[in-house]
């Protein structure tokens, strides 16, 4: 069932957090479209669980301003400010069963009883847990908690989702079933999702932008493939993709003072290749196969076709790539060049 969900798009003004001298989130501007399902990308420490608890109000930011619509909400208590989140370790209520953990959101609003039973019902019918209602969460597996968690958060029908890491307990068949499954709820809910994770794959296959975090800062906000294709530094080109993109030093592959890095998947082996590359490992994925070896001091992966020559380890290769694919990097900035 669908809900008629209020809708709502959320807007972050120079939003930092500084704890006891460490600045975890620094002056970040972002701008989350209404029903967009945005995804906070980074590595472990970037900030970006502390950005989303500044977003539901479980942190109070040092500095800057949180919109949700045309609302300024930095003084909206967590409870009255339309968000739910879902976290990475569910926050079940042990003792009490699957009915009572989703009723609860609307137990807290004083909602009648009635109402919170069909209510709870319809959520739960809609992830699949309908049979579920009188057990507790300890006679749950890992994707069953984390859908009870979801139907406690769609229960209360927010403006905006806001999600931690959610996926990160299960396993990775599971994972990637319940990363479909939420790709679907965010279409039938119709409502804004703010996706933390860690996990690149996660990011592109699930959002509609990526917004990339180092440092307390975001490098670069755009559509998966835009990311990809055209990464903002050699930070983003290395952290989205896998493998990473290949980074060479700047004169080696062409003449310039541009660090310069190509994809695996456009690099390849080939007798007229202009630079010298030394096999150290070569894996054999089945539908791929992936050749490393070193350039002078630098790591290279490239990336062949199942059934490809295999390389002997130790050998060496001469590899080539197109012009065309070739991404510059200023070598002090490490920022993206475009001429
Ligand atoms: P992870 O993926 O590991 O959860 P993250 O990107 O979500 O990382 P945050 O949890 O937002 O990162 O933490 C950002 C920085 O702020 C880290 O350096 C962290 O140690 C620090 N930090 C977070 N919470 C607190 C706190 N309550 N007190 C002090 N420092 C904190």
């Amino acid at each position: 069932m669908a809900y008629p969900l209020p809708v709502a798009n959320v807007r972050l003004k120079n939003l930092t957090k500084q704890f006891d001298g460490v600045t975890a989130v620094d002056g970040v501007d972002l701008d989350v479209a209404d029903r967009e399902f945005m995804i906070l990308l980074g590595p472990s420490g970037c900030g970006k669980s502390t950005l989303l608890r500044m977003i539901a109000g479980l942190e109070d930011p040092t500095e800057g301003e949180v919109y949700i619509g045309e609302t300024m909400v930095n003084d909206v208590l967590p409870k009255d400010r339309d968000v739910a989140m879902v976290f990475q370790s569910y926050a079940l209520y042990p003792h009490k069963t699957v009915q009572a953990n989703i009723e609860f959101p609307l137990k807290v609003r004083k909602v009648d009883k009635v109402e919170r039973a069909k209510s709870a019902l319809a959520a739960a019918e809609s992830l699949g847990l309908g049979e579920y209602m009188s057990r507790k969460p300890g006679a749950l597996s890992g994707g069953q908690r984390q859908r009870v968690a979801l139907a406690r958060a769609i229960v209360r029908k927010p403006a905006v989702f806001c999600m931690d890491e959610p996926l990160s307990n299960l396993d990775a068949k599971l994972r990637g079933e319940t990363r479909a499954e939420l790709i679907a709820l965010h279409q039938r809910l119709e409502s804004t999702f703010i996706y933390v994770t860690h996990d690149q794959v996660e990011a592109m296959t699930m959002g509609n932008r990526i917004a990339v975090m180092s440092r307390g800062k975001i490098e670069q906000v755009g559509t998966p493939q835009d990311v990809y294709d055209r990464p903002a530094s050699v930070f983003i080109a290395q952290f989205v993709g896998t493998p990473p993109m290949n980074i060479l030093p700047a004169g080696s592959i062409e003449t310039g003072k541009h660090l310069v890095g190509v994809r695996p998947e456009h690099v390849h082996i080939s007798p007229e290749g202009s630079l010298a590359m030394t096999v150290t490992l070569v894996e054999q994925l089945g539908h791929e196969l992936l050749v490393t070896g070193r350039v002078g001091e630098r790591r290279v992966v490239v990336r062949q076709p199942a059934h490809s020559v295999v390389p002997e380890i130790g050998a060496e290769v001469r590899i080539v790539a197109d012009a065309a694919d070739l991404h510059r990097f200023d070598p002090v900035t490490e920022l993206r060049i475009d001429i």
